[in-house]
């Protein structure tokens, strides 16, 4: 898919704005605080419904306009199509548009722009901690397959529920009667869940190594393993054995579980580690091979969800370009050659041989 143009009236800091973009590499070069984010979000925006820095639309509205409209052409599923948004700032219902067509959700447009995000906080997930590889995971996945969403989202809800009975029952013992059915469905749940992560995971994996291997020009080589409850010999195996392998796990914590009033054990605590050359990365990897492997996996998560709709993603790269050395850079600038991308930086005196760059300044283009 490519997005061909995009014209902003009243988003963010852009006036008005109407820009025609190449369908390889968009570089967005300007000064701090131009508006290049504020573009990329537009970007995300038009194909999702969803702002990336914020929950809330109304902020998009520029300051003192009346509302926003972001459109924009799109080439996908084998024709042009046209998608508009139209934001208001107060308790007024924003209005989408495919095709010029008013629809009622932003699930009537998904398919059409499909884009997939890499921004600065992204680059160090594999030093931080483990909720935020959680996160970026869980993200991907949610996009990959809507069953696993929903089998998520019902596993927090059970998760919440089994903690409160665990910090309710020192003022209501009874409570207690009920926590084994809630523990039974939370292992039936989550052996959902590790078994889609498995294979997503693996999935990953693989194609991280080729972007990796690319990127670093064969000098490292990158593995992924996904770490679940420690009972699961083989997240591949079938869900019933899986099932019984976290009750296993759970039964052996359900004293520290009632001593700390809280559910210590389940895939809500799951992980991944990414090894270079067979050297744990969250250990031992240097800032420049966190920041590559971190793309490779951002590359990858884009590449699998090519293959599920026969359609690449957009990919966007948020101010990526800083701290990388002169090779990375390249990569990142000229060897990206599937699908259409935009990145943005700031340092002056960047190009892309792949396609075209665009000057932003104070929300205009120079
Ligand atoms: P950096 O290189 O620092 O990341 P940037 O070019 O990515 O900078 P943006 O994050 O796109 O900058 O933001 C540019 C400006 O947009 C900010 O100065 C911010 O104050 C302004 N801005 C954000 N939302 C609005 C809004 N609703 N109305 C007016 N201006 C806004
Ligand atoms: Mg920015």
């Amino acid at each position: 898919m490519v997005l061909e143009n995009i014209h902003l009236r009243d988003f963010r800091n852009y006036k008005e704005i109407a820009l025609g973009f190449d369908p390889g590499v968009n570089l967005i070069v300007g000064d701090n605080a131009q508006g290049k984010t504020n573009l990329l979000e537009s970007i995300a925006y038009l194909g999702s419904g969803r702002a990336f820095r914020t929950q809330k639309s109304c902020e998009l509205v520029r300051l003192g306009a009346d509302f926003a409209d972001i459109e924009g052409s799109v080439f996908s599923q084998e024709r042009h199509q046209t998608l508009r948004w139209v934001i208001f700032p107060a308790s007024r219902p924003r209005q989408v548009y495919r095709n010029g067509v008013k629809k009622k959700t932003a699930g009537d447009i998904s398919g059409v722009l499909q884009t997939v995000l890499f921004c600065p906080e992204d680059l160090m997930v594999l030093k931080s901690g483990a909720s935020a590889r959680r996160r970026l995971g869980d993200h991907a996945l949610c996009q990959l397959r809507p069953n696993y969403e929903a089998a998520l989202s019902e596993y927090g809800r059970i998760l919440e529920q089994k903690n409160r009975i665990l910090k309710d029952r020192h003022d209501n013992p009874a409570l207690l009667d009920i926590l084994p059915e809630y523990n039974a469905r939370l292992c039936q749940v989550g052996a959902l869940l590790i078994s889609y992560r498995a294979r997503f995971y693996e999935g990953l994996g693989r194609e991280a190594e080729k972007y990796h291997s690319h990127f670093s020009g064969g000098a490292e080589d990158f593995r992924l393993e996904y770490k679940t409850v420690s009972t699961v010999t083989d997240p591949f195996a079938p869900v019933a054995t899986l099932m019984e392998q976290l009750q296993e796990h759970l039964q052996s914590h359900y004293r520290a579980e009632l001593e700390s009033s809280q559910c210590l054990t389940g895939p809500h605590k799951d992980d991944f580690d990414v090894a270079l050359s067979g050297m744990s990365l969250k250990a031992f990897g240097s800032q420049g091979q966190t920041r590559t492997a971190a793309i490779s996996l951002k590359l990858a998560q884009r590449a699998l969800m090519a293959k599920e709709s026969g359609e690449i993603p957009v990919l966007l790269l948020d101010d990526v370009l800083s701290e990388l050395d002169p090779g990375r850079q390249d990569f990142v600038l000229n060897q990206i050659t599937e699908g259409q991308v935009f990145i943005t930086c700031c340092e002056p005196g960047r190009f892309t041989k792949l396609g075209k760059t665009i000057e932003i300044c104070k929300g205009k283009s120079i």
